[in-house]
């Protein structure tokens, strides 16, 4: 395994839409292997391929609930709720904001041997979700951010 570069805000590759994956290859599989090591290393609870400069349809989580979650080609079929809270990225270092996502969603998503499931998420794996499929869209959660953008630091000063 290897740790990848995470790429930045204003890095082009992050405002790029994702293709799906077609195949599982040996490149692939090392890919997911350093995006978890990649998203443990950086205290993140996801990633998703373009953040290390690969615009395919991959993300990883791990919201600490005791599973690691692979969503190849994901797809949001279905969202309930609303929740409201603060949300960061590894993508926009040191910054958090206050963003409202779905507090329920069903995704369907192929796993590491390409076969289809479907996952039910609520809270802050639902959440997660939702950021990371708008990360495979091209898209920022800062785009999402209610009032301002804040420091990280100034949050834990509060
Ligand atoms: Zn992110």
């Amino acid at each position: 395994m290897a740790l990848r570069k995470v790429r930045t805000i204003g890095d082009e590759i992050l405002y790029k839409k994702c293709k799906p994956v077609k195949e599982m290859t040996p490149r692939l599989s090392q890919l997911v292997d350093d995006m978890f090591e990649t998203m443990y290393e950086n205290c993140g609870v996801g990633l998703a391929a373009p953040q290390v400069g690969i615009l395919k349809q991959i993300v990883v989580i791990d919201v600490e609930d005791g599973d690691q979650y692979l969503l190849i080609n994901p797809e949001i079929l279905e969202e309930d709720g609303s929740q409201t809270g603060q949300e960061g990225c590894l993508s926009v270092p040191g910054k958090s904001g206050q963003v409202t996502r779905p507090n329920w969603v069903k995704v369907k998503a192929l796993d590491e041997n390409m076969e289809e499931y479907i996952l039910e998420a609520e809270g802050m794996l639902a959440r997660a979700i939702c950021h990371e499929c708008d990360h495979l869209k091209g898209e920022l959660y800062v785009s999402r951010v209610e009032g301002e953008l804040q420091d990280v630091s100034d949050l834990e000063e509060d």
